[in-house]
Formats: C-alpha cells, structure tokens, sequence
C-alpha cells in the first residue's frame, strides 16, 4: 500500500498490505491470545496500558510527525492530539477496576444474584484517520483492559500510526497474539466483516457504518458505530462579548480542518447580532495561517484525502447558486498538496447542501434566525445527531433549548469538546452504542447473571 502525504500528493512510503489469509491467521491467533489475555487481573492490564502511555508520550515528537506526515495534520494539532488522549489513559486506571468487577446484588437468605462481567472476545475495531490516537484510545484500550484480544484496522490514511500503536503495545507488555494490526484499505475491511469476531466496533461515516451494521446482522454479535455529524451552533444575542463567541465558533468549525467528527458544520445567528458576528466570524477565519503543517503556527494544513476537495467545491457551488454569500474562500489552493481555502458562506438556508450533507473540511454556512423556535427548529432539521451547542448568556434558556436536541452530546459556551467521564455517543445517523465513561468500559463486556441456591 503506497502512503501518500496528502500536503504534498507524494508516496513517502509502501506497506505490505494483508491478505485474507494472514487476516485468518491473525484473527486464529488472537482467539489463542484471549483464552490467557482473560486471567491476567485487571490490574496487570492497566499496567500495561499505563506503560503504553508512557511510551507514548516520551516519543510524541515522532508520533506527532508520522501522524503529520500522513494525515496533513498541523503538527501542533498532532501533538495536542497525542497529550490529550492521554486522558483516555487515566480515566481507565481509576474507572476500570470499579466498573468491571461483579457486583452482588442478593445477598442474603438461601438465593443469592451476582453479575460477572465477561469479556466479548476476539473484537474487530475498524478505525477512521481524523482523529487515530482518539478514537482509536476510545475502542482498543478500553476493550483490551476489559479482556478482549483486538483485531485494529486503521484507516488506510492512518496506517503507520496504526503500526505504532501495535509496535508500543507489544513494548509495553500486551502480548502479540492480543492486539494485532491488520493493513489495507476497504476491502480488507469487508474480508473482516465475513470473519469470524465477537464484536465490530467501527468509527467512520454513515455510509460505511450502515453498510457493516447490515452485513453483520446475522452474526448477532454486538456493534457499535460511532459515525459523522452535521453539528448545529446557535448564537443567541445576549451572548456577552460577540466577538469572542465569533472567535470560540469558528475555531470549533476549522480545527483539524473541519474534519473532525464533532465539528461545527452550520451556525444560526439570532438577527441582532447577525452581522457584528458574521463580521467578526469572517475576520477570524481570513487570519488563519494556512501551509506546511509541519511548521508549529500552521492553523490549516492539507485535507487528509484528494476527493473531499470536489465534496467542498461543489457544496460552495450549490450554495452560490443557491443565493448564498461568499464573504472568503470558496476554492482549491493551487499547487502540491490537497489544499482548500478555509471557507465562510453567509446568508445560507436548508436548501443548500452546506446545511445538510455533512462537508468534513474547512467550511461553513452561516444563516440568520428571528426566534428560539426557528433556531430549535433548523437544529433540529438533521439527519445525524451527534452534537448540538448554544452560546448565550442565559443558561436556563440555553438548558431548555439543548434539551429538546436529538443528539447524543449537547454544549452550552462550548462546543467540539470530547471528555471521558461522560459517554459520546451518536443518535440517529450519527451511531449506535457508547464509548468513553462507565458506559464505554462496559461496552466491552458481556453481563452474565449468577442465581445461587444454597440448599440447607
Ligand atoms: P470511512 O467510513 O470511509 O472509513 C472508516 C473505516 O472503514 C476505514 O478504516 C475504512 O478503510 C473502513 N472501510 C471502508 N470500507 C469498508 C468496508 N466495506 N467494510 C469494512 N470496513 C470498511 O470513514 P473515514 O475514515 O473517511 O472517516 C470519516 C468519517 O468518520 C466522518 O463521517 C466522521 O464524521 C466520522 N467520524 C466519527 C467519529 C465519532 O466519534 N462519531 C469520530 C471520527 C470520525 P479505508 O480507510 O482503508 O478505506
């Protein structure tokens, strides 16, 4: 598999893809693996993981620049990355224990109800590239601590991290025939649809999900998807300072490029602040330093992949046509790299393709609204449901509106934030099933209910 660096639309470097046959082997080796993996206590698991962090960080400057290299991430971004997955880490050594040892729930005369928690097995985690060390943190490491073996794909866009990850997971202790990576692009992904896993655990689009969530039906085996969004932002007008809510929104909109699953994609303005916001807002977006990611004040570096550059142009046509304001951006950057101008479009409705399909870049459609009604409204004219956020200065009015949005994740005076004491989840388009939380570590597991009859 050739990995091409996306900023600069050259093969840096060739991987040996897997086949289905060492795919199978692979996979007959981790159901080896589990059996032992199983009996090791909870506490020597998290060791392991502890020291994968430490590896980790120690060697975050490398990491930070593979992952840069193939994904055109700003290095910086990269490096924040890396920290703050950490996080992921220290919420499993104080929750883990805790959160999968048996509870007693009777006990007391001659019938006693226990529940143990059982790992699921061999688990297939099938990765996306935007956010590797995340969303691959969320799946992997929750479910080896838990006492399943993994079988991780990353994306073909991610794939030397994904090496990485297995390369320090061995140096830190988890056993070969525990965690292994498997190389290649969709089609090794479908090769693991038809082999025999205890449970999918995907993170990528709704098209790919969906397409899983069918062909796996009849294993009957757990799955769970945590796919796109189209993130809604309302701007109230009683928000103190409407600069810096400008500033907040368009960094929660253009960070990683905009491809982050979690991303602002469409704001509504209340009407009295419209234009001092959209102003400011644009100001904002027109001061990004776009190039080189590896250069450490690079805001905007390359998109991760060639064809979501005609997915971006097309959406800015549609809008144009559509009667839309293009007040900065709107096209390719010529030259080497997949580059696209950090793009702000105003005067948008629900008819252009910039408030509905979700865009994964650096664009955003910006629409007027004249009450709290329509604002709920339009949030709510979504086929995903990930996250919605409300900047205001009131925080009951803001509580109220958040509480009637269909998403799995609400913000209020912030937004494309993720935490792992709370479960991120998706509704609707947006996934099926938890990660992250008391909820994510039990995703891993499977209740078995003890009833015990002491006969006297
Ligand atoms: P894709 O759906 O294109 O790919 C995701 C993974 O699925 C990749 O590893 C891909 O392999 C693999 N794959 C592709 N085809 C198949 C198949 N037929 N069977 C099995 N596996 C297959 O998504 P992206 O990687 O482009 O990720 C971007 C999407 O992910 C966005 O929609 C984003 O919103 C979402 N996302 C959601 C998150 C969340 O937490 N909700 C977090 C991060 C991203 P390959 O890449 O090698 O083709």
């Amino acid at each position: 598999m050739d990995i091409i660096n996306p900023a600069t639309g050259v093969v840096f470097s060739t991987i040996k893809s897997d086949t289905k046959q060492t795919l199978n082997s692979k996979l007959e080796n981790l159901r080896k693996g589990q059996k032992s993996w199983k009996k090791v206590t909870i506490n020597n698991r998290l060791n392991c993981i502890k020291k994968f962090g430490k590896l980790i960080q120690e060697n975050k400057f490398v990491l930070a620049q593979i992952l840069t290299s193939e994904t055109g991430k700003p290095l910086q971004q990269s490096l924040n990355e890396i920290l703050g997955a950490q996080n992921r880490i220290d919420h499993l050594s104080q929750y883990a224990e805790k959160w999968l040892e048996p509870e007693v729930l009777v006990d007391e005369g001659a019938t006693l109800e226990h529940i143990k928690y059982e790992p699921l097995g061999v688990i297939a985690n099938i990765s996306a590239w935007n956010f590797p060390y995340n969303v691959g943190y969320n799946v992997f490491l929750y479910a080896l601590v838990a006492g399943n073996s993994v079988l991780y794909k990353p994306s073909e866009f991610a794939t030397l991290t994904g090496k990485q990850f297995e390369t320090y997971l061995h140096l830190a202790g988890i056993p070969e025939d525990v965690f292994q990576c498997v190389i290649g692009d969709g089609s090794l992904g479908q090769h693991i649809l038809e082999a025999e896993v205890d449970g999918y655990f995907f993170t990528g689009s709704h098209k790919t999900g969906s397409h899983i969530y069918q062909t796996v039906a009849p294993k009957m085996v757990p799955v769970q998807l945590e796919l796109g969004g189209k993130d809604p932002l309302y701007v109230t007008e009683d928000v103190v300072d409407v600069k810096q809510a400008a500033i907040n929104a368009a960094e929660g909109a253009f960070y990683n490029n905009g491809q982050s699953c979690c991303a602002i994609e469409r704001i509504y303005i209340a009407e009295r602040i419209y234009d001092e916001f959209v102003e400011a807002f644009t100001e904002e977006v027109k001061s990004y330093k776009i190039g080189d990611p590896n250069d450490l004040s690079t805001f905007i570096g390359s998109l991760t992949r060639a064809q979501q550059l005609g997915v971006l142009k097309d959406q800015v046509e549609d809008a144009v046509v559509k009667g839309a304001t293009l007040l900065t951006g709107g096209s390719t950057i010529d030259g080497e790299g997949y580059y696209f101008e950090p793009t702000v479009l105003a005067n948008c409705n629900h008819d252009m393709k910039v408030m509905i399909d979700e865009s994964f870049g650096p664009i955003i459609g910006l629409q007027k609204v004249s009450s709290d009604e329509e604002a709920t409204t339009l949030m709510l004219d979504t086929e995903y449901g990930l996250t919605s956020a409300v900047f205001s200065n009131n925080e009951e009015r803001a509580i109220r509106i958040l509480d009637n949005m269909n998403s799995g994740t609400v913000y209020w005076n912030c937004c494309d934030r993720v935490s792992p004491k709370v479960p991120w989840s998706g509704r609707k388009n947006s996934g099926l099933g938890s990660t992250l939380s008391s909820q994510g570590i039990r995703a891993f597991v499977q209740p078995k209910a003890y009833h015990l009859r002491m006969l006297s």
